[in-house]
């Protein structure tokens, strides 16, 4: 039987586990330097903890749950992993350099339950969620591709799965980043991603912790939306922006609102329009994602002229707009993509 993960523990979880073996709680602070700031892969290189404590370290947790069964670079410097855990499961996780920023895209949920008609995640439905030491491996996995100086500056949860279907383990997982011994990496330099499940925004918002709040919206209306991100029917757009003006006002944090661009689908005027007069005035910020082709899926990315359009309809209204930049071109770097490839190729590899 495989141990438990290290990481699945808080800071406070880890110190009493030290009380109780050792009765030294501070060494959970050394242990978790050693894992979050000096790239630590066992337990044996903790030189400063007694080697009475390392053992009953690595008799009692794992520190690593995964394999690297697939790296991919970009002559971007965009980096890409696909982590497969003890049972099978695989998760995706990106690392993109812009500049000095070292921003790593995590996944919340092995595949993802929300069926976003052209997502890679949602084609092969949802497994599981992620506990709360498989998220921070990805980030731990990430850094240790970085040169000695480089550091994760920030972090987007807008790889595989919904984070607010799996809330819980994520916001114990981004915590534990910011106590005593981890990573340093506060809420403003966090973004959460988020399908729009109002009851969990309001959740978010009352727990006072002010990360960067985005929604997918896709759509300037209900009856787009609804055969775009099918959960939309028992929600509708309504609901989802009270919840994120309400964010806003608790928190301060200006939302973001991601879109989509699919050709001939939700790029016409009429739309730009539509969706200007939604978001204007709500002190909301525009993320147009130029449509990441998969090949199994019938949408295109949006062509240039009608693009350009799109954006200076939605900044006549008022509505800040920006157009996301493609990171990782020639590496499958979309959203599941290279999951998805990976089971293709094992379904092939088992065809007798
Ligand atoms: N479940 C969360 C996180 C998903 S991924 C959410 O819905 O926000 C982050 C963003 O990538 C979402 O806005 C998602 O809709 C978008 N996305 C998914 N597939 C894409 C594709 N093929 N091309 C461009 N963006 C895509």
């Amino acid at each position: 039987m495989s141990l438990p993960l290290l990481c699945d523990l808080s800071r406070q979880e880890l110190a009493e586990w030290c009380q109780a073996e050792v009765g030294q709680p501070y060494r959970a602070e050394q242990i978790r330097r050693w894992i979050f700031g000096k790239r630590a892969n066992d337990f044996e290189v903790m030189t400063d903890i007694s080697a009475l404590l390392r053992k009953r370290l690595a008799e009692t947790y794992a520190l690593f749950a995964s394999e690297i069964v697939s790296h991919q670079r970009s002559i971007d410097g965009t980096e890409k992993l696909l982590l497969e855990f003890r049972d099978g499961s695989h998760v995706e996780c990106v690392l993109m350099r812009e500049g000095d920023r070292r921003t790593i895209c995590i996944s919340t949920q092995v595949g993802c339950g929300m069926g976003c008609v052209f997502c890679a995640s949602g084609m092969m439905g949802f497994k599981r969620n992620l506990s709360t030491g498989e998220i921070l491996e990805q980030l731990l996995r990430m850094d240790r591709l970085l040169d000695p100086e480089e550091r994760i500056t920030n972090i987007v949860v807008m790889g595989m799965g919904e984070p607010m279907a799996n809330l819980p383990n994520l916001l114990k997982a981004l915590a534990s980043l910011d106590e005593k011994g981890g990573m340093g990496i506060g809420v403003r330099r966090i973004t959460i991603s988020t399908v729009g499940l109002p009851d969990k925004i309001r959740e978010l918002a009352a727990l006072g912790r002010r990360y960067n709040l985005a929604v997918s919206l896709h759509a300037p209306n209900d009856a787009l939306r609804n055969t775009l991100v099918p959960v939309n029917e028992r929600i509708g757009i309504p609901a989802i922006l009270a919840a994120a003006d309400e964010y806003f006002d608790r928190t301060g944090r200006r939302v973001t609102y991601e879109y989509v661009v699919l050709r001939d689908v939700n790029d016409s005027a009429e739309q730009a329009e539509e969706l200007g007069r939604l978001l204007k005035g709500r002190g909301a910020h525009i993320n147009l994602i130029p449509m990441n082709v998969v090949s199994e899926l019938p949408f295109g990315d949006p062509r240039g002229e009608r693009l350009t359009t799109f954006v200076e309809i939605l900044e006549r209204h008022g509505v800040a707009t920006t157009v996301r930049k493609r990171k990782g071109a020639d590496i499958d770097a979309a959203c599941g993509q290279l999951r998805l490839r990976h089971l293709q190729q094992l379904e092939t590899a088992n065809i007798p």
